[in-house]
């Protein structure tokens, strides 16, 4: 079986004390390649070490939507600073998310807006973070119809009715621990929509799935959103983990 977590906080301090090993158990199950998505210039000099220790690790700039502060302009300067440094997989994650604080909202959509156009012009697919904003998001992204944008909105865990507008826009869906919550009827929403429309991912260490939810989440728990998508679909995990990795082979660049 060959899986590819295409969205893993991996260099957070939560794995230094056992990054090798979490990541071995995520390889013997598999994982063939692991996404790292940026949040701040922070995180940068981490997520720069870990691609550079391990050829199956690809970092991703970008400034995430919660990120957005009084300091968003200098934060930009080195999203735009590491695009020209170096080529990635993709540009992420960006977008909207009013789910904490208002405070930024024009500044959110200022962000997003820049990152996007960075993307089209170094060709690079976005991965997107939406959060209470997702007819926003997808509106954002219509600006762009006709240009060639593609990307992910990470984490899906909206309605039919989103997801439809999304995979028109030519994105995919990011499903990851949301699918094995019982209570959140993505399982119902994905049922009605192919395989062709996701990829799969963790977001470790955050939203850890069922049987582990409330522990760190890793990659290796990969294998419970493949146990439950083997449900909602009755196909075999080979066929899920077939179909998701050459979806997300064929967005990401290399
Ligand atoms: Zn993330």
């Amino acid at each position: 079986m060959k899986l590819i977590d295409t969205h893993c906080h991996l260099y957070q301090p939560a794995f230094d004390a056992d990054r090798d090993a979490m990541l071995e158990r995520a390889r013997q199950l598999g994982v063939q390649r692991f996404y790292l998505p940026g949040i701040d210039a922070e995180v940068v000099p981490r997520m720069q070490a870990m691609a550079a220790a391990h050829a199956d690790c690809f970092m991703m700039p970008g400034l995430h939507p919660c990120s957005v502060n009084d300091q968003y302009k200098e934060e930009l300067t080195v999203v735009e600073r590491l695009l020209g440094q170096a080529s990635y997989p993709a540009l992420g994650e960006i977008g909207l998310d009013f789910y904490w604080d208002k405070t930024y909202t024009q500044q959110q959509f200022e962000a997003f807006r820049i990152q996007t156009e960075w993307a089209l012009q170094y060709q690079l697919p976005i991965v997107i973070h939406t959060r209470n904003a997702m007819q926003d998001t997808i509106n954002v992204v219509r600006e762009y119809q006709g240009r060639g944008l593609r990307g992910i909105f990470h984490c899906f865990s909206g309605s039919y009715e989103s997801a439809v507008q999304i995979l028109d826009a030519g994105f995919l869906l990011g499903i990851g621990g949301v699918v094995t919550y019982k209570n959140a009827g993505l399982a119902e929403v994905l049922a009605r929509l192919p395989l062709s429309a996701l990829v799969l991912e963790t977001d470790a260490p955050y939203l850890t799935p069922v049987p582990h939810r409330g522990q760190r989440n890793e990659s290796s728990y990969l294998q419970y959103i493949v146990a439950r998508l083997c449900q909602v679909y009755q196909l075999p995990a080979e066929e899920i983990a077939a179909t998701t990795t050459a979806n997300a082979l064929a967005l990401f660049r290399h």
